[in-house]
């Protein structure tokens, strides 16, 4: 029996801009999906997407404008702030940023365990630092006591991650985690993200541009683009079987994966971005537009028990 971790129903968030408030951006738009305990759910989109402005709010850093998100079936806005902030835990993009320069990496890592458990004496502390120095591939005796700049971003990266772990979290929600490490590091994250799932059972949120990433990692991918899902379902389905040309675009920009969907796609990436907020948000930049597509919004439709679409490729939808 699955347990649901997160019920996000059709949230919404539109931020107000220019000197009068006047101009609405939809940073998201009527979005909906369960994560499951246990999943590594991919939220793959260009920048733009909505992507994390979503994460900002699953992490209660940002209110959605409407809809309703259930965390282990409990009204997010009723959870406590300091039950959930240790049970839902980030890891930022920046490992840099992340750090205070003028403090060593002990009382970094010491910080967390203080707030939550202030019953631990420093002995239980420093064993429990030890242990998760190591789980995520580091040496105590080589980390602790120093400051963040002898570190490589690899590195801090780790830290960051093991400062997530400390407080045992039941979700890890990473925001870009990889993309301002080296190419060659990235695999060794991703594989730590990977052990944290199975070894701790942990939920991850993985936030993303990039596909191929996301197909290396997860067990679900939910495509957003302009704040609205795209497509949503099985990893494998969504990598093996991209319908949206959206995702199909994304699979294209892959280097040595499967070239079905490259000639068409690849030249729409020159287009000048619009929106179309009455039609569909990608008909702007779709090979496959039709009339329909400009005046109609399609709807999140099931193509499988697995595998949701919103485009009108894939028969009549519900705007
Ligand atoms: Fe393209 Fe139309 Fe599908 Fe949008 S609904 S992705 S414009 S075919």
């Amino acid at each position: 029996m699955t347990e649901l971790v997160y019920e996000v129903k059709n949230l919404t968030k539109v931020f107000e801009a220019g000197f009068f408030r006047t101009s609405k951006i939809v940073a998201l738009n009527d979005v909906t999906f369960n994560v499951d305990k246990g999943d590594v759910l991919s939220i793959v989109g260009e920048s733009g997407s909505g992507k994390s402005t979503l994460a900002k709010i699953l992490l209660k850093l940002e209110k959605p404008t409407s809809g309703k998100i259930f965390y282990k079936g409990v009204d997010l806005n009723e959870v406590d702030n300091k039950r959930y902030w240790r049970e839902v835990q980030a890891v930022f993009q920046d490992p840099y940023a992340s750090f205070n320069p003028v403090h060593r990496i002990d009382r970094t890592l010491k910080a967390p365990l203080k707030n939550y458990f202030n019953h631990l004496s420093e002995r239980d502390i420093y064993s429990r630092i030890k242990e998760v120095l190591e789980f995520v591939g580091l040496k105590p005796e080589e980390t602790l006591g120093k400051y963040p700049h002898q570190f490589s971003g690899g590195q801090l990266q780790r830290i960051m991650i093991a400062r997530a772990l400390l407080v045992d979290p039941e979700v890890l929600i990473a925001d870009e985690p990889v993309s301002m490490i080296d190419a060659s590091l990235r695999i060794e994250i991703l594989n730590l993200l990977h052990d944290i799932n199975v070894k701790r059972g942990i939920t991850i949120l993985f936030i993303t541009h990039d596909l191929s990433l996301a197909s290396y990692i997860s067990n679900k991918i939910l495509v957003l683009y302009r704040g609205e899902i795209m497509e949503f379902g099985d990893s494998e389905e969504v990598v093996e079987n991209p319908l949206h040309p959206y995702t199909q675009l994304l699979m294209s920009s892959i280097p040595q994966v499967d070239r079905r969907f490259d000639r068409k796609l690849e030249i729409e990436l020159e287009k000048i971005e619009e929106v179309n907020l009455v039609g569909c948000v990608f008909q702007p930049r779709c090979p496959y537009a039709r009339s329909i597509c400009i005046n109609t919004k399609p709807g999140l439709i099931n193509i499988k028990p697995n595998h949701l679409v919103r485009c009108h490729l894939y028969g009549e939808s519900q705007g």
